[in-house]
């Protein structure tokens, strides 16, 4: 099978050059898509005809040639069915969404069609993106590009299965917990979350608003530098969207690592939870780091304990509230026959959303009941802070560049063999969570293999707004190493 989908850089060379064109490479893409989705159940929604005519527009802009041709002309894109598309249908995996399709469009996709980029279709993921797995989806499971009966992990788990098996030039995920990093470790991709408020909320459907960003999935750092280009910037349209301006990425990637101090967080490390060959991992690309000239400087987090604990009444609390929207009235799934208003509300929600769905709107509503209100939700907000200040201590006292940490504390499990237990599940996110707490920019990508030749990824975490400095540290480690040109076997 043609495994020679090229990244976004080589891509947008190609389609500069007239290499290629990009109704060519579209229809590449399609043509793996067909191949593919059967098994790895990756796309939701297939956009061809959308896609192929956008193609074709493409072309015709680099034909007329001239300046100004945007950056990602006519370079097909995936995108997590839980940004708004306009026309387009939009599901959050969920049989509460099935029929959905929005009037308008998300600021980040509207971005991308803006900057040339073609739209394949929507990439399936956990319901509402809670999940670790992509089990919760309605649509069925994703399965792992390099292990078919694993879990490409999630909840972002079609963009990142669809980037491993080349379905797709790069896509786009969302990350609460973890759910950009986690998938990208489990799939030999590269995930990034921007800081909280660098990319633009508006039109993504929310879960945890506080929590949740937009970024980039891809093969390599440099791919996901060009996409975080296009997709960063202050939106109006989202009052939590940072007013600053968007620095070089791009530029910035081939600077020298020299001297840089790059901190070890002893929890992580020292984690029970940590898979020894995740540890032997890790422990090489520090040694990769130190001959770059960097210094590996240990540090502490000591709140890290308390991440998942508060995630899990802030991120539900949150969540039992956004989704209150879903009331069978306005949009959405609505039961037949309803006797009454209540009776409306009751099997609409009963039959739209999943089992782990409900279990987070129980355990949201409850967390905020007046009463428990003080003794959850209040205390996870203030324990949130200490979270925070953990990172923002280390980072100026020991005078850091970026924390380096694994991203899962194992490689791709089997499907169905953590869904009946829910706590086993949550604390996949253990190294990921906390850094959505304290709302800093982070990125997964490849730094070894286990034993059963399935990818492990490493996290670099930055300071607030420097997505900069992880995106240049995971640069050179790119530059010294190949672990991000493996291909999985389906796709090779
Ligand atoms: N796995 C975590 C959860 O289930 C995080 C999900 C996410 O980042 N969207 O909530």
């Amino acid at each position: 099978m043609d495994a020679s989908i090229p990244t976004l850089v080589q891509a947008v060379e190609a389609l500069q050059q007239r290499q290629i064109s990009s109704e060519e490479l579209t229809g590449a893409c399609l043509q793996r898509i067909a191949d593919l989705n059967p098994t790895v159940n990756a796309f939701i929604t297939v956009d061809a005809e959308g896609a192929m005519q956008a193609a074709r527009q493409a072309d015709q802009v680099r034909a007329a040639g001239g300046g100004g041709i945007p950056p990602l002309t006519g370079v097909p894109l995936a995108i997590k069915d839980l940004f708004c598309t306009a026309g387009l249908r939009t599901t959050c995996a969920s049989r509460m969404l099935e029929q959905f399709v929005p009037p308008y469009e998300s600021t980040v996709t509207a971005r991308l069609r803006e900057a040339g980029a073609v739209i394949l279709g929507k990439t399936n993921m956990d319901e509402f993106a809670m999940g670790s797995s992509n089990e919760t989806s309605c649509f069925g499971p994703v399965r792992n590009p390099w292990d078919l009966a694993r879990t490409p992990g999630g909840s972002s788990g079609g963009s990142a299965a669809a980037v491993a098996a080349r379905m797709c030039v790069a896509a786009i995920g969302t990350d609460t917990g973890g759910s950009i990093r986690q998938p990208a470790a489990l799939t030999g991709t590269v995930g990034l979350k921007p800081t909280y408020g660098r990319v633009s909320r508006f039109g993504m459907i929310a879960f945890a608003s506080s929590l949740d960003q937009a970024g980039p999935m891809t093969r390599d750092i440099r791919d996901a530098a060009w996409l975080l280009q296009v997709m960063a910037g202050h939106d109006p349209k989202d009052s939590t969207a940072i007013n600053q301006p968007v620095p070089d990425y791009v530029g910035a990637l081939d600077r020298s690592i020299q001297g840089w101090r790059i901190g070890l967080p002893a929890e992580y490390v020292q984690s029970n939870g940590l898979h020894p060959d995740v540890r032997a991992a890790l422990e090489a690309a520090m040694a990769v780091y130190r001959e770059l000239g960097a210094e590996i400087v240990p540090i502490s987090l000591p709140y890290t304990q308390h991440a998942i604990p508060t995630y899990y009444i802030i991120a539900p609390a949150e969540a039992s509230s956004n989704l209150a929207r879903y009331d069978g009235i306005r949009f959405g799934h609505r039961c037949a026959h309803p006797k009454d208003l209540k009776d409306l509300y009751a099997r609409t929600r009963a039959e739209g959303f999943g089992a782990e769905v409900k279990r987070r709107i129980m355990l949201g509503t409850y967390v905020l009941s007046s009463g428990y209100y003080d003794a959850y939700y209040r205390k996870a907000q203030r324990v949130r802070r200490l979270i925070a200040e953990d990172f923002a201590r280390a980072f100026q006292e020991e005078r850091l560049s970026v924390i380096l940490t694994p991203t899962a504390p194992e490689s791709a499990f089997l499907l169905g063999a953590k869904n009946q237990d829910p706590v086993s599940m949550y604390l996949s996110d253990i190294f990921t969570i906390n850094v959505n707490l304290a709302g800093l920019p982070a990125l997964s990508l490849p730094c070894g293999r286990d034993a059963h030749g399935l990818p492990i990824g490493m996290q670099l975490i930055g300071r607030p707004l420097d997505e900069s400095a992880i995106l240049t540290a995971g640069h050179v480690y790119q530059q010294a190493t190949d672990w991000h040109l493996a291909v999985p076997g389906c796709a090779s």
